[in-house]
């Protein structure tokens, strides 16, 4: 198989993405190729925990999405962030590791008529990825803890580093309440209260390209590629026609074919790249007058309620001179 055909081909080195990249090439017979928006996870403040702070909202890592202005939260705009770099949002998220609940699973099995969503179902895969740190010292850890959790996959799960007295009281008091204290969060019932177990290792946040990567980028049959230099991501949008899979198009417009193996081909991926700044460099100039139009409409309709308000304030003006002129009259008259 030539250097440039891929039997797959994953956009977005996200958290899923990256998990995908090395399961897909475990597979030495396929090629795989992954491609990524952002840049690298090489920036210090995507792993040091407490990081997120700066990664979000942080143009290096974040697409800096805002909801819809909402007429509940008196018309303000929230920020949403999204994690734009390799482990994308496991890159800036909170390292919270859950699963989530047992019954959603199960309920999802039901809505899509397919069994595999089952939590009995996808158990075996959680288990599989798992690194848990309480089963590092098995004979410790409760002896049905096993049932549920995984040690010597990629993905590590570390005890919370973090304790304050003031978390401590108020768990103590949930637990007056009637919640439960409880050590895991991924049993498949959520309910109690403790600390989460985290996505860290030794201290330092374990994201997906981490754990997952970067032991597929020693494969031969694997490959990544992202925007190393430029300012701009690289957009790459995948397309399929109706009835096959038939090509992948670039931001540029640009088709690359299937091979008559078919498999995808994108030998032309590099020699487009000036191409892309160069498109990428109008959008740009295209998007800054948006804003500047977008700007100038938000003065225009500021202004436009200025003179309402004006406009108003001097009929009540008039008003009150016509009410001081006739009592004026009136008093004269007397
Ligand atoms: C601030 C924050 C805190 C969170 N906290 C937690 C937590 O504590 N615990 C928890 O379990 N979950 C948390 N989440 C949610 C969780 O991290 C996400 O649901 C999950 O990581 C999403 O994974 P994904 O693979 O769907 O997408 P992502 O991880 O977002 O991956 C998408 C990737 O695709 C790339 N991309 C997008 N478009 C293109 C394109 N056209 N071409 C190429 N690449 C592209 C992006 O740059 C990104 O790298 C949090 C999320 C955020 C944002």
């Amino acid at each position: 198989m030539a250097d440039n055909e891929y039997d797959y081909i994953i956009v977005g080195a996200g958290t899923a993405g990256c998990l995908l990249a090395n399961r897909l090439s475990a597979d030495a017979n396929k090629r795989v190729l992954l491609l990524e928006a952002g840049k690298p996870d090489n920036y210090p403040w995507i792993h040091i925990p407490v990081g997120y702070l700066y990664c979000i909202g942080n143009p290096r890592t974040d697409w800096l999405y805002q909801t819809e202005a909402d007429v509940g939260l008196n018309g303000r705009r929230l920020r949403y962030p999204r994690g734009k770099t390799l482990g994308g949002c496991s890159s800036i998220n909170g390292m919270i590791y859950m699963r989530g609940q047992a019954r959603d699973y199960d309920h999802w099995a039901k809505l899509t008529g397919n069994h595999e969503w089952c939590w009995d179902q996808v158990l075996p895969d959680f288990k599989a990825h798992e690194n848990h740190y309480r089963l590092d010292h098995a004979e410790q850890a409760p002896a049905d803890f096993a049932d549920l959790h995984g040690h010597g996959g990629e993905w590590r799960i570390e005890k919370q580093r973090l304790r304050w007295d003031i978390l401590d009281a108020f768990a103590d008091a949930a637990a007056q309440a009637g919640f439960a204290h409880t050590a895991d969060f991924n049993s498949g019932d959520n309910a109690g209260v403790g600390y989460f177990e985290v996505n860290q290792r030794q201290g330092w946040r374990w994201n997906t390209a981490k754990a997952f990567l970067r032991p597929a980028k020693k494969r031969n049959n694997f490959k990544s590629d992202y925007w190393p230099t430029g300012d701009q991501p690289a957009l790459w949008n995948p397309r399929v026609d109706s009835a096959n899979l038939h090509f992948i198009e670039a931001e540029d417009g640009l088709l690359y074919p299937l091979t008559p193996t078919g498999r995808f081909t994108i030998d032309r991926l590099r020699l487009n790249r000036s191409l892309l700044v160069n498109n990428r460099k109008q959008r740009a100039q295209r998007a800054h007058e948006l804003i500047l139009l977008q700007r100038y409409n938000e003065m225009v309709s500021l202004l436009e309620n200025v003179n309402k308000e004006m406009s108003l304030l001097m009929d009540e003006q008039r008003s009150l001179l016509k009410e001081q002129r006739d009592l004026l009259r009136l008093l004269l008259r007397q």
